[in-house]
């Protein structure tokens, strides 16, 4: 077997995607903006500028998935014409508007926060009567990591809120959520309807991007099962093939669904080293047809994210244990650039590795040195 993959987006996710991919001897090709992306160093680039790109690309693989979540559907349907995208273009579809999004999850059982959909201000209003304040108000399509949001604690800041977004004409008041935290659950489903999940990963942001992810998620052996049930109805009812993330938050009445990325996730990179086979294999091992592999944790993780500025790599790699993963990004403010794996053997190494790291990354995360495991 010699299949190749055509990947929509060629940024870190579809670098790692095709570096998982080589060992299996199977080729990935990239329909993207900009011709040296990360993951030009893996296989041919199409501009995603041009119309010819998009055959190009379309001519360039075998099958198809993708890597960037706001793929346009047009391209997507033009591709499906004749070949097949993993997952499947209902589900990327959905992912990408977020009051169809919480339908499904609605329509499926799987709990999440009071919803009201706004397209005026008298709606928006109406809304906020009836779910009541604080509210969370969303872009229905095209925000991601926190922004196209308002968070409207009082009656008075409506007219604000609206100003703000209401350009968007299509939004969505969900009620604010008390979480204690941020989990997500990633799992693979595979062409002969196998699903593997792997452990639920903590996620703790800073200015809205993720810093870090701790897996498994303290305290979670109750919150797993709960959160594999919600995924599964997801893969098996979406018939989708390849890696979906759910993320969920964490309250005293148990797991809320947020949303949805029907793509491997940052979250998930710690199972590169952390798990016996990673997202980006298993992905990329449903998409080519191919048995999944188990996805145990192999020993708690920790993954945090390089955002903005490079550390040295010789400081880095100085840790113990430590692993670093670069992504090709030249620096730019709040930009994700690579990210380092820690394996500690217990939760003293890794206050001891935290406080190293500390003094190693040029900005400062939001990283506390009493992280336990
Ligand atoms: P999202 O773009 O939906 O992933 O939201 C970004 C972040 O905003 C989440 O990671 C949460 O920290 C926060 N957030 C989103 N929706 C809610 C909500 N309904 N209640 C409380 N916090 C929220």
């Amino acid at each position: 077997m010699n299949k190749t993959i055509g990947i929509f987006g060629g940024g870190q996710l579809g670098r790692m995607m095709a570096q998982a991919a080589l060992p299996l001897n199977i080729q990935c090709s990239f329909f993207e903006a900009e011709k040296d992306c990360p993951a030009a160093i893996l296989g041919p680039v199409f501009s995603s500028k041009d119309q010819q790109g998009l055959q190009d690309f379309i001519a360039s693989a075998d099958v198809f998935s993708l890597e960037f979540e706001n793929t346009p559907v047009a391209d997507v349907d033009v591709l499906t014409q004749t070949k097949t995208l993993h997952p499947p273009g209902l589900a990327l579809a959905t992912a990408q508007n977020r009051l169809a999004e919480k339908s499904l999850f609605d329509e499926l059982g799987i709990p999440v926060a009071p919803y009201r959909a706004v397209d005026s201000l008298d709606s928006l209003k109406q809304a906020v009567t009836e779910l009541g304040l604080p509210i969370v108000l969303k872009t229905v399509t095209g925000g991601y990591d926190g922004k196209g949001q308002f968070v409207l604690r009082s009656e008075d800041q409506i007219d604000t809120a609206w100003a703000e977004l209401g350009p968007a004409k299509s939004l969505i008041a969900e009620s604010f959520v008390k979480f204690s935290r941020e989990v997500s659950i990633i799992a693979v489903r595979g062409q002969d309807g196998d699903v593997k999940t792997w452990a639920l990963a903590e996620n703790h942001h800073h200015n809205g991007i993720l810093s870090h992810s701790i897996v498994p998620a303290p305290n979670s052996t109750d919150l797993q099962p709960v959160a594999q049930d919600y995924i599964t109805r997801l893969l098996n009812h979406l018939n989708y093939v390849g890696v979906l993330t759910l993320e969920l938050f964490v309250t005293e009445q148990g797991l809320y669904a947020n949303e949805m990325a029907c793509r491997v996730h940052n979250s998930g990179h710690w199972s590169i080293e952390g798990a016996i086979c990673s997202q980006f294999e298993n992905h990329i091992r449903a998409v080519a047809g191919l048995p999944l592999g188990a996805t145990d944790v192999v020993r708690p993780t920790v993954m945090i994210n390089i955002i903005g500025q490079h550390p040295k790599s010789e400081d880095v790699l100085a840790l113990k244990g430590a692993h670093l993963h670069l992504y090709n990004k030249s620096e730019r403010a709040g930009r994700k650039l690579g990210h380092i794996t820690l394996m500690p053997n217990n939760s003293d190494e890794l206050t001891v590795l935290c406080r190293q790291l500390a003094q190693i990354l040029p900005v400062p995360l939001a990283l506390t040195t009493d992280m336990n495991l």
